[in-house]
């Protein structure tokens, strides 16, 4: 079956992008495919064309591929050359349900916007974020998704010589933070309103025919909830500059992103933020800063007071995400205002201990109303201070109506047995660089479930080892 495309950025905004052919590899090698998002997108009988076509060797029939322009804030500082250096949107793609998929290849060579770069993507980084993107996803966070990765023969020099390969993200669409700030600060008034309008009728239609301001509300809303889920599963982005911000709040743009291991709040993941400006605390002041500069952009659009007010809604929106996705972790079935003492309390006893930040909440799954001690004190070193915080987390179970054994199925719902440890994708990627893809395919399978026990798998629901824990990400992709 072929896909059916719409092209719509191409035919509407002549003037956001340059059309730009793949450069194709002469040898793909299909690394990875998301065999849902595949049979999704009705290519589940076209399984032996995929390293053709998302590998640049065969045009992808009915694509029309451009490089998107857009600029951006890089670390707090507005840098109006960026645009797609090293993808192309292939186009946009019909579901069965009315809905619109981009198709964007990442790695198949310079555009008019690559500022000196090759154009290419190595096999590690894509790995990486076909790993990352797809773990969130079936995490229930909000993000693009990657239908394949497609090593090629080329080496890509980096910090040491890499295999080059393309990775195929499938998102519901690819207008960034970036785009609205490029035709705001370079006056393209028309432009900047046909992007709204196409994000709201593509994507947001029950917004149509609505003031512009509730545009932006969605965006603060949608971005909000977001990154309280990012805080509440432990993800660090690593690079939250507004080129890298869906309009949609979805997580985009996979660097030096890292899970954590250790609860530790401070946590940079990303080696050259030397000032820690993307640390993991710090996400949900960048996220607001971030739609400070969207609201500039769009202030030609939407009075200054109505912005302002969006805004204001942000950190209350975030907030209220994140105690809800807390209280599901803890297991309480209606959580208020009243328990973010005992999740405070229950973070500064994992950042002290530096716990494991995931397992942990997995582990409190175990707690019997009935019983004094919660078996996971066992993991703590200082057991009073535990005994004490649990003592309090009992007595505010016991208040609600649910047996320890529906608690603990719904707490298994919500607390992953399965992350996408640094450690684990990295030794996935070891393994395909040496032509091994079946880890990559392995660590794939198992973050489509990742709160089901999966025989077999325990090694990989434990804790990182040192080693792992200590493994710096190359920032290169
Ligand atoms: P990123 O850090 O991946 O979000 O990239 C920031 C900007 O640099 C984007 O405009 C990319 O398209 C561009 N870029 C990154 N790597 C390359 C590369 N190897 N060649 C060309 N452009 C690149
Ligand atoms: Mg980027």
């Amino acid at each position: 079956m072929a896909l059916e495309f719409d092209n719509r950025y191409a035919r509407d905004f002549p003037s956001l992008y340059s059309a730009q052919e793949p450069m194709g590899f002469a040898e793909p090698q299909l690394v990875v495919a998301n065999d849902a998002l595949v049979a999704e997108l009705g290519l589940a009988e076209e399984q032996e064309r995929l390293a053709d076509w998302f590998g640049g060797r065969l045009p992808l029939p009915g694509a029309q591929p451009l490089a998107q322009k857009y600029t951006g804030h890089q670390f707090g500082v507005y840098n109006p050359m960026l645009g797609d250096g090293r993808g192309l949107l292939l186009g946009e793609v019909k579901d069965g349900q009315g809905g619109f998929w981009d198709l964007h290849l990442k790695g198949a060579g310079p555009t008019p916007y690559a500022r000196g770069g090759d154009g290419r993507a190595v096999l590690r980084s894509c790995i990486r974020e076909f790993l990352a993107s797809e773990a969130l996803h079936h995490l229930g966070i909000p993000t693009t998704r990657a239908l394949c990765v497609v090593a090629g023969e080329l080496p890509v020099q980096r910090e040491h010589v890499e295999r080059g390969a393309m990775l195929t993200r499938v998102a519901r669409t690819h207008i960034r933070f970036g785009h609205f700030e490029h035709c705001f600060h370079r006056g393209l008034g028309e432009e900047l309103k046909g992007l709204m309008d196409y994000v709201i009728e593509r994507h947001w239609p029950d917004l149509q025919g609505q003031p512009a301001k509730v545009f932006f509300e969605r965006v603060v809303h949608k971005t909000a909830r977001m990154v309280a889920l990012w805080q509440a599963y432990g993800f660090a982005h690593g690079v939250m500059n507004t080129d890298n911000f869906s309009i949609l709040g979805d997580t985009f743009d996979f660097g030096p992103y890292g899970f954590l291991d250790d609860y530790q709040p401070g946590f940079v993941c990303n080696h050259s933020d030397h000032s820690g400006r993307y640390a993991f605390d710090a996400q949900p002041s960048i996220a607001l800063w971030n739609l400070n500069c969207l609201a500039m952009a769009l202030s030609p659009l939407i009075a200054s007071d109505d912005l302002v007010a969006a805004l204001k809604q942000f950190q209350p929106a975030l907030a209220g995400h994140y105690l809800k996705t807390m209280g599901r972790r803890l297991g309480l079935c209606e959580v208020s205002g009243q328990d973010a003492p005992l999740i405070n309390e229950l973070l500064a006893l994992l950042a002290d201990e530096a716990q494991d930040y995931n397992l942990a909440f997995r582990w409190l799954g175990e707690a019997r109303q009935d019983d004094k001690l919660i078996p996971c004190r066992d993991h703590y070193v200082d057991r009073a201070r535990f005994d004490a915080w649990a003592e309090r987390y009992l007595a505010r179970l016991r208040l609600q109506d649910v047996g320890d054994q529906g608690r603990q199925l719904a707490m298994n719902d919500a607390n992953p047995l399965y992350v996408l440890r640094n450690y684990l994708a990295q030794n996935a990627i070891a393994a395909a660089e040496q032509g091994d893809f079946s880890e990559v395919r392995r660590l794939y399978g198992l973050l489509q479930n990742p709160f089901t026990d999966q025989p077999g798998m325990a090694a990989y629901a434990q804790k990182a080892p040192d080693w792992g824990k200590r493994l710096e990400v190359s920032c290169s992709s």
